[in-house]
């Protein structure tokens, strides 16, 4: 029987997330709302519900079948996704492999200078505070995440890249950054959580350069709605068959 939702636990700023009448299991509810600068500029951009559904789905399927473990179970339905049910460890990971964003304005980088080996940062997970940039010891000393998780979190964050850059590169993306997130299982077992799409990456046409990501929604740079659905048109065109 298809597990059903049942009453919400959370709200955030782009899903909803409710527990299931199937044991252990959350569902991710995809919204179409669009915030930016810690949510002090809001909007929507259309269909982006049904589309990041999507294309987290492709992407976590493609994942697995590389050997990362993550919270996806199954496709529910336009909007909604079965996932594992996770204690979120509250550190989000991002990996860089050319510089833009936050790190720009915090160490005054030129946009675009490339990072090889990839740079891996991570923040703070709370809106209150702004996800503030935190090192490997505040995440100790706070006990976050162990030494061994976190080591964990790292290899397979570098794990995404390896696997994901060829995948945009085929349809004419560069890779520039992402930010995931991970949890923990009853057991203590760790996966990858949360959702990859558009919103928490940067992508860059390899011929023009231009932003292919929430940037045009960030920056007022136009054709949010149409850059969303051409992303996911040219992942889905890609993964068909493969998945
Ligand atoms: P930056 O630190 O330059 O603002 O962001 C680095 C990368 O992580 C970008 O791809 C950005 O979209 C993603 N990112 C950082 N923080 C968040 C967040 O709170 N939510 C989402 N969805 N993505 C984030």
């Amino acid at each position: 029987m298809t597990p059903k939702r049942t009453e919400s636990i959370r709200e955030g700023k782009s899903k909803i997330l409710y527990r299931t009448d199937k044991p252990d299991t959350v569902i991710q509810y995809f919204k179409d709302d669009a915030t930016a600068f810690n949510a002090q500029k809001k909007g929507s951009i259309k269909d982006k519900g049904p589309i990041n559904n999507g294309v987290s789905t492709s992407v976590f399927k493609f994942l697995e079948k590389n050997g990362v473990r993550t919270h996806f179970l199954e496709k529910l339905s336009d909007r909604e996704m079965l996932c594992r049910s996770l204690e979120i460890i509250p550190v989000e990971m991002v990996l860089r492999n050319k510089a833009t964003g936050s790190i720009t304005k915090r160490l005054g980088l030129e946009k675009g200078m490339p990072f090889s080996p990839p740079l891996v940062e991570f923040f703070y997970k709370s809106d209150a505070l702004g996800d503030p940039l935190i090192g490997e010891g505040h995440i100790a000393y706070l006990k976050w995440a162990s030494k061994d998780e976190l080591n964990q979190m790292i290899e397979t964050t570098l794990k995404v890249n390896t696997l994901l850059r060829p995948v945009f590169k085929e349809i004419g993306l560069e890779l520039i950054d992402f930010k995931l997130e991970f949890g923990k299982d009853k057991s203590g077992n760790l996966y990858l959580g949360d959702e990859f799409t558009a919103d928490g990456c940067r992508l860059w046409d390899l011929k023009t350069g231009e932003s292919m990501d929430k940037d045009r929604f960030r920056q007022d740079l136009g054709k949010v709605d149409e850059t969303y659905l051409d992303v996911s048109e040219r992942l889905q065109n890609y993964f068909k068959g493969k998945l």
